[in-house]
């Protein structure tokens, strides 16, 4: 699904955030939103005043004296109530949140300390951080209904700083029964006083997913592309369950980190006992990868033994353990119970051979760009049913 489009911009040069409305508004609820004029509406002028900007699909051949864009390449998937952001300088529209998905996510940074050779969001070493955070904390300030989950994700937070200590007291503030999940490498984490001031923020539903991908420090510093990597995520995780944050560990499953799955699921059984949860989960096929492709690329089909043997290990011994962004069709049944929907909503692809597949509905399908790179093994499933999916927000 799209996230962007452009126009043409005019009047502003500083981005604005606000919400779509694709009906006139009564005059005291204008301000936090932004009209959105579809081809062949007759706005007067007095239905485009009081809105924090205009977005016009077509020519808008009157200047409203105000921030507007017009002319735009898309607009099919603007609905009501997404929160948009104008860039003035480029006339790019971002879809920030759409209220009717079921995966959101606040997205803090792209910088990064990691370069990890599978990366899905590459780091760009730009400071974003400032803008960002005001663009974030207007977010925050504009979403409703508030949504039962919500992912902060980057880059790496923790490089925002102070800012990030300001993003999650907003959110704790403005929507305190939303379950945060925060995807971080760890390694802030390993300085005790870090740990110590996030767990002050004290924020009641805050986790974070944390990725280890070896046992062996060599093999994980290696996956991440930075030297010492591995004893800081460790000890990042150690100092986060000392002060009472709540984690998760997540392992991307590839060429480099299925040889040593099994003692990696032995590793964290036996030295990370506070973990809440295992996140077995299948390579994106973007980012860096498909640059990397040859180092990384293993159908998951081949390593059917070693997540079967890891997942049982867990399970067996009372950790939760989850399978994402697998299909059910590559699985192996005795698994399909570990298995999320875990792409998010827009990015989620089914293929044709999905059409007939009776487990479509409990299927999380694939990446949208798995359509260049995905198993060898899809197919439709003809019966027996499968058992039916968790449908709690699992995201990546
Ligand atoms: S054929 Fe499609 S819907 Fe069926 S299990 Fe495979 S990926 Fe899922």
């Amino acid at each position: 699904m799209r996230l962007t489009t452009t126009g043409v911009a005019h009047n502003f040069e500083k981005s604005i955030v606000g919400v779509i409305a694709k009906e006139a508004l009564p005059p005291d609820q204008r301000t936090r939103a932004i009209r959105f004029v579809g081809p062949n509406d007759a706005a007067s002028d007095a239905d485009l005043m009081g809105y924090r900007a205009i977005l016009c699909h077509d020519e808008l051949h009157r200047d409203p004296g105000m921030p507007y864009i017009h002319r735009l390449r898309e607009s099919d998937h603007l609905r009501d109530g997404d929160i948009v952001v104008l860039e003035g300088r480029t006339g790019l529209v971002r879809s920030l949140y759409r209220p009717y998905e079921l995966h959101h996510h606040l997205f803090v940074t792209e910088r990064c300390n990691s370069n990890c050779l599978m990366c899905s969001q590459p780091p760009k070493d730009r400071d974003d951080v400032e803008a960002l955070t005001e663009r974030n904390l207007e977010l925050i300030d504009l979403i409703a209904p508030h949504p039962p989950y919500l992912t902060i994700t980057g880059g790496e937070p923790t490089l925002l700083g102070d800012n990030l200590f300001r993003l999650i007291t907003q959110l704790k503030f403005s929507m305190p029964e939303t379950e945060l999940h925060m995807l971080t490498n760890g390694r802030t984490f390993a300085w005790p006083k870090y740990a110590r001031r996030f767990a002050d923020l004290d924020h009641p539903k805050i986790s974070l997913g944390i990725p280890l991908y070896s046992d062996f420090a060599g093999a994980h510093d290696y996956v991440v592309q930075a030297r010492g990597a591995f004893d800081q995520t460790v000890a990042g995780l150690h100092q986060a369950a000392r002060n009472g944050i709540r984690v998760e560990v997540r392992v991307v499953l590839h060429k480099l980190t299925i040889p040593r799955l099994t003692k990696l699921v032995e590793y964290i059984y036996r030295n990370l006992t506070f973990v809440e949860h295992i996140a077995l989960m299948g390579l994106e096929y973007t980012g860096y990868t498909p640059r990397n492709i040859a180092e990384l690329w293993i159908d998951p089909y081949d390593y059917q033994d070693e997540l079967e043997g890891a997942v049982e290990y867990l399970a067996v011994r009372n950790m939760t353990v989850s399978i994402y962004n697998h299909q059910l069709c590559v699985l192996r049944p005795s698994l399909w119970r570990f298995a999320r929907k875990s792409i998010s909503d827009w990015k989620t692809l089914y293929l044709p051979e999905c059409e007939t597949c009776s487990a479509l509905p409990a299927c999380g399908g694939l990446f949208q760009w798995a359509v260049k790179k995905h198993s060898d093994h899809i197919h439709a499933i003809s019966s027996p049913q499968p058992c039916v999916v968790d449908q709690k927000c699992w995201s990546t």
